[in-house]
Order: structure tokens, then sequence, then C-alpha cells
């Protein structure tokens, strides 16, 4: 566009095939998956630059899209574009071995890093908020979440039955599941349940997410009212039939009518943006008019926000003091209760130290990779390929086989699973000489979500409650994110808040490109080697026996455990 005529929203979609449209796939790579992550079949809100988890973005304004996708083209391979908060602001000489593009989003100062000053910052036109894979430009759906969302509540079922969580995952048949939050990720939630072949009842205020969510087949069916959801619920888990059931209504006055009348429910979580108050709907509030009142008076809303969670939070208590299993889905919805006034929020435990720290100590996490030609024979073939460097795992074999037959692809096609220390290497060296051989048909990407082991402090989320209180240190995102670098990968991002909200986390991203070339497989060793090193090195520092044992098996070396 020309400097004084700004082009406005508009549909964008990454181009497919073969045909490069910049320079290499080293750099074709980060535009088409910029440009995939702004896809209405992905975005939540494409025409705002949202991609999820309420105001996540993958670019600043429209103009710094423009701007992006225009440098992205011109790139040289020994090159590396440097973006500040969804904006590019500088082209830098450096080598083939550095990332092509190198991305900080959302970062303040300590003591500044609060929501209101980074409004301000917002509303001057300096910042945006990247979330965490929004503006790192490799969210691929809700997908994503799918697969951690499957194996949580697969962990939820087995505690509940064994009291333990060993990994190998148990069922909810025969239990109704509450939650609220049928967005981006949080749609991911009915599907996870009924793969775990339980009921869940699913809240949510707006309508059309809530279509949106049956039409993508991520939910079943929607009731009338709350005696409706209940009734068809209990039907459904009488007969031991896995069924998901979207209600509309507001969280905060659901919960705590569904406790007051007894309802039988078994398993209990959320995941509305209640991470970000202005993104939480409090009670009296119409969804037409959301947008208007929180601008008009942010602070006001976010006291009214605060108040609904506490009545929500306080119903989830009250589930719990009935003897449901209920946890905090990693949106901060505590302590944003707490401060709303509900005093015993904390009592409720966070997801991973409840059900997913023994997979961190191993390095597994959300490991995903999307097809850049576009085709889904590319993912299948993938899939395949995955399936026979792993035959033992009957999880991973699970949750491959219902994905391909209930996974409806958003976007360009994509796959998940948690793959750890080691795994992540084999897989992403066997995509590239797929690649090389011709078996793909273009070059895919290989990259995860920032919710992953050794690449975030959030002391709610991911480092609640460690084992040696090291929840709030830092270093350990910015060393994830400067070792990435230093391995190779074509793309590295270092972000503030994420999916917990500003002042309360810290976390880095990585994505590198199999494009079938020797130099890619040498990138693709170090960078898939290095980046779960650091879950298993961050737990062993922390006194995780688990950890301690794969560094050892797996040839972590941490100074001291050499010995
Ligand atoms: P989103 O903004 O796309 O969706 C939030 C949904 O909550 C919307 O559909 C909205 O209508 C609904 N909502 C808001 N207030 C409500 C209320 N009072 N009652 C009922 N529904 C209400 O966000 P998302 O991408 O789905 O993320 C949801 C939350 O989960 C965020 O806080 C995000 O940071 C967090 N998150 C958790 C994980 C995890 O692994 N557990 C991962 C990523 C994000």
């Amino acid at each position: 566009a020309a400097p004084d005529r700004v082009a406005g929203p508009r549909p964008v979609r990454a181009p497919r095939g073969t045909t490069l449209t910049a320079r290499s796939w080293q750099t074709e790579a980060p535009l088409r998956m910029l440009m995939n992550n702004l896809d209405p079949e992905v975005a939540e809100r494409p025409d705002d630059l949202v991609v999820y988890g309420g105001t996540g973005k993958a670019a600043r304004s429209w103009a710094a899209y423009d701007a992006l996708a225009a440098c992205l083209r011109d790139l040289a391979d020994d090159e590396t574009l440097l973006v500040q908060s969804g904006k590019p602001v500088g082209v830098l000489r450096t080598h083939a071995w550095a990332p092509r593009v190198l991305i900080a989003n959302s970062n303040l100062v300590g003591d500044w890093a609060t929501w209101e000053e980074f409004r301000r910052l917002e509303d001057l036109g300096l910042t945006m908020y990247g979330q965490m894979t929004a503006g790192s430009w490799i969210y691929i759906g809700t997908q994503g979440i799918l697969q951690g969302t499957y194996e949580t509540f697969a962990a939820v079922a087995e505690k509940r039955v064994t009291g333990r969580v060993s990994g190998a995952g148990g069922s909810l048949r025969g239990t109704i599941t509450l939650t609220a939050g049928l967005g981006g990720m949080g749609g991911a939630q009915p599907l996870a349940v009924t793969m775990n072949d339980g009921v869940a009842i699913c809240v949510d205020v707006d309508q059309s997410r809530i279509a949106r969510r049956i039409e993508h087949r991520y939910l079943d069916e929607q009731a009338d009212d709350l005696d409706d959801a209940v009734r068809r619920a209990v039907a459904a888990r009488d007969a031991g039939r896995p069924l998901s059931i979207g209600l509309l209504g507001n969280a905060a006055e659901v919960f705590p009518a569904l406790l007051a009348a007894g309802a039988p429910i078994d398993v209990v979580t959320d995941q509305t943006s209640a991470h970000d108050p202005l993104a939480y709907l409090p009670v009296g509030v119409r969804v037409e008019d959301w947008e208007a009142e929180r601008t008009a008076d942010p602070a006001g809303f976010t006291e009214r926000a605060r108040a609904s969670m506490a009545a929500h939070v306080a119903a989830m208590v009250g589930f719990a003091d009935a003897g449901a299993e209920v946890f905090d889905y990693g949106n901060s919805i505590r302590d944003e209760a707490r401060k709303g006034g509900c005093d015993r929020a904390f009592e409720i435990e966070g997801f991973v130290p409840a059900y997913i720290r023994p997979l961190f100590c191993e390095g597994k996490g959300p490991f995903r990779w999307a097809a850049l030609s576009g085709d889904p024979a590319d993912i299948a073939a993938t899939d395949a390929a995955v399936l026979e460097l792993f035959p033992d795992d009957a999880k991973l074999r699970r949750w491959i086989t219902m994905a391909q037959e209930r996974v409806a692809y958003q976007g360009l096609p994509a796959r998940i699973c948690w793959l750890g220390q080691g795994e992540r290497a084999r897989a992403g060296l066997r995509f590239n000489e797929m690649v090389a051989s011709g078996e793909l048909s273009a070059p895919v990407v290989i990259g995860r979500d920032h919710l992953d082991c050794g690449s975030v402090a959030s002391p709610y989320r991911e480092t609640e409650g460690m084992r040696d209180g090291s929840d709030a240190i830092a270093d350990w995102a910015l060393l994830n994110a400067l070792v990435n670098t230093a391995s190779g990968a074509t793309w590295v991002s270092l972000h503030h808040g994420g999916g917990v909200g500003m002042g309360r986390s810290l976390h880095a991203g990585q994505v590198v490109v199999a494009d079938g070339t020797a130099l890619a497989a040498e990138k693709l060793e170090r960078v898939l080697t290095n980046d779960p090193a650091m879950g298993v090195l961050r737990h062993a520092d922390a006194g995780y026996d688990r950890a301690v044992e794969v560094a050892r098996e797996r040839g972590v070396r941490v100074p001291g455990l050499d010995a």
C-alpha cells in the first residue's frame, strides 16, 4: 500500500503449494504462518488481528501486518527481521544459522508490568498483546490445545479413580464435567471430554462461540436452558454415552445455580478468558454491550468482572467441597477471583502441579507441525511416520487415530502430539528426510506452544508449586529463547503475559523449518534436542528425581549431576 493509504481489514489466507512468494522456504515459512494465524478459519477475530486468547494478536496493526509481509517476502537467508510487539523494526545482516525472525512481544519492565500501563502503551500504538502462539505465528487453531486438554482430562480421570497420575490415563465414562469458555482454546474442552468417553456441560455467554464449536464438530449439541442441559447430561451419563452440551449463559450465574440445584457434577474447571478481566463478561452486561462498556470504563468493568469471577470460583470451591475434582485450567481465574473477594480461591489446585509436571520432567510437551503445502496428505504421511517411529506408545496411537477421525483442520493442515526429550529430534529429522525424498510435497514447520516444559516462568501455571520454590524465577524462559537462537531455530520469540496475563509470566517460543536440506537437518537436530533439554535440566535443577533420571538416561548434561 502507498504510505499515505493504509489498507484495512481484509481476509488473509496463506498461499498453498510449492511456488515461493518469498526468497526461500526459510522466509516463506514465517510468511505463510503469519498469514495462517490470521486466516478467518484460524483466527477468532481476524479483522482486529486477534488470533485467540482474548486479545492475542499476530500483528500490531494492519499497516504493521503489511510491513511484516513485505519484509518477509524480501528477506535474504543471511538476514534477520526484528519484530517488536507485532511491528517490524529492523532488518539486520546475520548469517545462515541465525533465526530469520526474532520476536519480542508485550514485554514490560517489572514494576510497569500491569494491565493499566500495558493498555496505556497499547493505546499509544507502542505495543500489542502477543498471547503465546498468536504473536509468534504458530497457532494451529483449536487442535493445538485439544491434545493437551485430552491428556489433562485423561489424567483427571486416572486420578479420580486411582488417586494418582502415572501417565497411563483413565476414562471419564459415567461422569459429568462442568466447564465454561468455548473460545479458541476453551473450545477444545468438549471434544477432549468426549474423547475420554465423558459427558460435558460447557457454558459460554456468546452464542456465536457455541455455534462455531458445533460447526467444527468440537461440540455435539446445545441445550435450551439449564434444566435441559442437566437432563441431557444425566441421560447420556446413565447410558455411558459420550456427549458434549453447550449452554448459553454467564458462568458466574450458571455455576452457582447448578451448585444450588445439587446438579450431579463430577469434574469442574473453567477456560473463560479470565486472565484479562476485560475479556471476562460480568453478570448484568449483555454481550452486545461488552465492547462499549469495557472501553468506556475499563477500571469499573475490571471490578465488576472480578466480582463475577469471585461468584464463579466460589461455586467451583463449593463443588470441590461436595466431592468433585476441581482444577484451575491455566487462566488465572483464582487470582482474579481472589482480588474480587473470594478468599478460598487458591484452595483449588492448578492443573500443572496436579497433572502435567511429571510429563515436563521428561521433556514432554506440545510438539506441533504444519504442512506448508496446504495438503492434508502431507499430515497423513507424517502421522504414519510418527506412529512408525514410536510403535509402543499406545496413548499416542489412540490420540493420532482419534485426531484423524474427529479433528477438522483450520487453515494449513497441522498436527500436534506430546513428545519428550530425544523423541522430538527423531521426529523432526524424519520429517526433513520425507521432504528431501518427496514423500511430502513441500516443507513443514515444526514448533510448539510456549506452554512447554522448559520455556516458561509462570507461578500460577507452568511453574506453580515448584519443588525448590523457584516458581517466579524467569531466567529459564530467557535462556530458552537464547538457546533456540544459538541452536538454529528459524524464528524465536520471547513474550510476557500470555495465557495468564500481565505481570504473571515470561515465555519463549521457537519454530524451525524442515525444508529437506542438510543444513535444516543439522539445525533440527540441535533445536529439537536443546529446546526440550531445557525442560529436563530446569526440573533437574529444581530437584525432581524423574528429571534427574531422564537427564542421565538421555544424555542431558547438568553440571553437578555428571559425577
Ligand atoms: P477466548 O477469548 O477465545 O474465549 C474465551 C471465551 O470465554 C469466549 O467465548 C467468551 O465468550 C467466554 N466468556 C467470557 N466471559 C464469560 C462468562 N462470564 N461466562 C461464560 N463465558 C464467558 O479465549 P481462549 O483462547 O479460549 O482462552 C481461554 C483462557 O484459557 C484464556 O485465559 C487463556 O489464556 C487460557 N489458556 C489456557 C491454556 C491451558 O493450557 N490451560 C492454554 C492457553 C490459554
